[in-house]
């Protein structure tokens, strides 16, 4: 592939050691980072690019944040980790920002995604025993298909991905998957006394950002008060102003019953994620019954407090929204014979690729990546844009022509030849 052969003798030094010890549970693109700054990165070989991935949505807040760094860097030299044997100065604080930001009553801090979404659930089958008096081990929680919510071992048990969950049962019992956008599949499933809870993205992010139909969120909220269900909204990549509100939910005026986040609750320094939720729900939970040695850290409360600020006093909601209309409105306006669908809100969209070589997607990530863009296939034949929320006006329409360039380089992609890039 030229692009391979376009690597440095340092980028492929990076590479090779990467491909000797590390797990190959990752198909990187072939290109080796050491330098971020706003919406940049840069190479080994100082070529900069713009970055379409931000980490999968961490790094909302732009690469390298001054002030998240000045903050991570600060509390580094104070306090770095209590665990929860012991208070520290820092978590209370944080708890009575983040709910006060969000309006809940708690906050459950973790780290990793997946282990909020974990949290999630153990708090909602808790909520099940205790509250609405599920039989015991019997609660029930519908999940939809296409979702992702992560990697351990109960939550690829109702991934409907055969790549993320092959070869790794037996599975975690007690999940029913319904389509995703269908409220008389939510309705049937939810007439099962033994369902706890109902756990969807506002919008299926790495299933190739699909966008459920307007009113699917407010009328499955309402369906679940219906029935006695906690709606759990995982906003780990669709929050904090990525899809150009607050949360993805907040497009449909929706107040999940269990809110999970996660991704730029740091803005990318250090993983923080968070489980907000009310009293009747939180309270089920008690001393000793769930934790994590890093969850609530000092300089996770600090680093989260800064990046959770930085979003509202930089009006990430706003620019999120308005070059998120601008860029869907730009790249339709290519008219690309390639480009079968552009989707998305705000700054989390995809284009679904038309073309008969079955690796278009990567090949044209490869040449954005030639060009100057970094982005990746998600599913195959569809390719997410999520740029920090600090993008300007112009480096949307610089990027748009990026793409545009780009696109060119499947005009010589037959079959399975290789792509020749200009
Ligand atoms: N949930 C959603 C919606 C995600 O997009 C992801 C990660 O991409 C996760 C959960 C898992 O987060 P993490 O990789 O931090 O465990």
């Amino acid at each position: 592939m030229s692009s391979i052969s376009s690597l440095t003798e340092k980028s492929s030094h990076f590479i090779e050691l990467e491909e000797k010890y590390s797990a190959h549970n990752y198909h990187p693109l072939p290109v080796v980072l050491s330098r971020g700054e706003g919406v940049f990165v840069w190479d080994v070989d100082n070529r900069r690019y713009f970055d379409f991935l931000s980490g999968y949505s961490a790094v909302n807040q732009g690469h390298c944040h001054p002030k998240i760094i000045a903050t991570l860097t600060a509390q580094a030299h104070k306090l770095t980790l209590t665990s929860r044997a012991f208070f520290s100065d820092l978590l209370g604080e944080y708890a009575q920002y983040i709910t006060r930001y969000f309006g809940f009553d708690r906050v459950l801090p973790m780290n990793t995604g997946v282990e909020a979404v974990e949290t999630a659930l153990k708090l909602c089958r808790r909520w099940g025993y205790v509250s609405k008096g599920i039989e015991a081990n019997k609660a029930r929680i519908i999940v939809c298909g296409g979702n992702f919510h992560g990697r351990t071992s109960t939550v690829i048990s109702f991934s409907s991905d055969p790549s993320s969950f092959q070869n790794f049962g037996p599975f975690m019992p007690g999940f029913e998957i319904i389509p995703y956008n269908d409220l008389p599949a939510l309705a049937k499933a939810l007439q099962d006394p033994h369902v706890a809870g109902f756990l969807l993205e506002p919008i299926q992010g790495e299933a190739g950002v699909l966008v459920p139909d307007e009113g699917y969120l407010s009328r499955a909220k309402a369906y679940c008060e219906q029935a006695n269900v906690l709606f759990i909204a995982d906003e780990i990549q669709t929050g904090l102003c990525r899809t150009g509100r607050m949360l993805a939910c907040d497009h449909e005026s929706v107040r999940p019953d269990i809110l999970i986040l996660g991704k730029a609750l740091s803005g990318g320094t250090l993983p923080v994620s968070a489980v907000l939720a009310d009293d009747p729900i939180m309270l089920t939970i008690r001393p000793g019954e769930h934790g994590s040695t890093y969850g609530g850290n000092p300089l996770a409360c600090k680093v989260a407090m800064t990046a959770l600020s930085i979003l509202k006093e930089e009006n990430m909601v706003e620019n999120a929204a308005l070059l998120g209309n601008l860029f869907r409105e730009r790249l339709a306006g290519l008219s690309s014979p390639f480009i079968k669908l552009v989707r998305g809100k705000g700054l989390l969209n995809a284009i679904v690729i038309d073309h008969p070589h079955p690796d278009a997607a990567w090949q044209l990530c490869l040449a954005l990546k030639e060009n100057g863009l970094l982005a990746k296939p998600t599913h195959g034949d569809k390719i997410r844009f999520a740029p920090p929320l600090v993008i300007s006006r112009s480096q949307i329409l610089e990027s748009v022509e990026i793409i545009s360039k780009s696109l060119q380089a499947l005009e010589s992609l037959q079959g399975n030849g290789a792509v020749l890039i200009t």
